[in-house]
């Protein structure tokens, strides 16, 4: 049986968050590029270029995309004929985070009580979601996620009658009334099925799939594309760019579908912001 010290857990999050948070990945910053491009309004093609420049200086400067150095999302997929030695996996995780925070000059946001509001003062705990998989080998993805996309997020219970116009319509009314919130243009994550929590999660993984890739199954490949023809379209008045107005709402659409009851059909959304900031490592 394989055996993974928990110290390589803790350094692989220490170069993920680094990563993450100075370094948007290409494929985001090729088709904010293209998004541009595609701008007839001057604000909003301006807006574009000046998410692009800071991107540029993130990475040259090493200074974070956004003051907002968000929440620690941590997804591990482990294979089941691995062994663990050491710290906690957890213990090994949140310790990554506290380290990487304080090394990186990273804002600390998290609170540790909901109501009572006191800063923990180390950004950690992340939130932490484990898949045990086939195989011997973990892989581990850090999404660090801003407050201002995050609060965002919403959750539909719809009947199972609803039609596809009737769920596309609640999407694009959520992005609308999301206005500047989320900082547009937003990667849009779509959780279909499942139960309400699984749902949620799904939302959360969906944009998981690669930025510019394309739903395997064709049925959600041409969902993915009506929604976005909905909030990118000819015509359509949506936030634009920061919420400037323009074209550029949307910078992409991920559905991920999971079995549901027979008396439910979910969707839920999560949007993530133009700061977009995932990182993966396979130990
Ligand atoms: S939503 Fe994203 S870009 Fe906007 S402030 Fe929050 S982390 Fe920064």
């Amino acid at each position: 049986m394989r055996v993974i010290d928990t110290k390589k857990i803790t350094s692989s999050i220490i170069t993920l968050i680094e990563r993450a948070s100075f370094e948007a990945p290409d494929e985001v910053l090729e088709r904010f590029t293209s998004l541009r491009d595609a701008e007839e309004d001057e604000t909003a093609r301006a807006t574009m270029e000046i998410i692009l420049e800071n991107a540029k200086i993130a990475r040259r400067e090493r200074l974070p995309l956004c003051q907002d150095c968000g929440s620690v999302v941590v997804f591990a997929e482990m294979g089941q004929d691995l062994r663990l030695e050491g710290a906690p996996f957890v213990e090994a995780v949140n310790e990554g985070i506290r380290k990487a925070y304080e090394m990186f000059y990273l804002r600390k946001s998290i609170v540790a009580d909901p109501l009572r509001r006191e800063n923990t003062g180390t950004n950690a705990p992340g939130f932490i979601h484990v898949d045990i998989i086939p195989g011997d080998v973990l892989t581990l993805t850090v999404m660090l996620k801003g407050g201002g996309s995050e609060n965002m997020s919403s959750l539909k219970m719809f009947n199972p009658t609803a039609s596809i116009d009737e769920i596309i319509d609640y999407i694009a009314a959520a992005v609308v009334d999301a206005g500047p919130n989320p900082c547009p243009p937003i990667f849009l994550s779509v959780g279909l099925g499942g139960t309400a929590d699984a749902a949620m999660l799904n939302a959360k993984k969906a944009v998981l799939r690669g930025i510019g890739t394309r739903h395997p199954d064709p049925f959600y490949a041409d969902l993915e594309d009506r929604i976005m023809e909905r909030l990118n379209g000819s015509g359509v008045s949506g936030p634009g760019p920061l919420g400037f107005g323009g074209k550029a709402t949307a910078a992409g659409v991920f559905v991920l579908t999971a079995p549901t009851h027979i008396a439910s059909l979910p969707v839920a959304l999560n949007m993530q912001c133009h700061s977009f900031r995932c990182e993966r490592e396979a130990l």
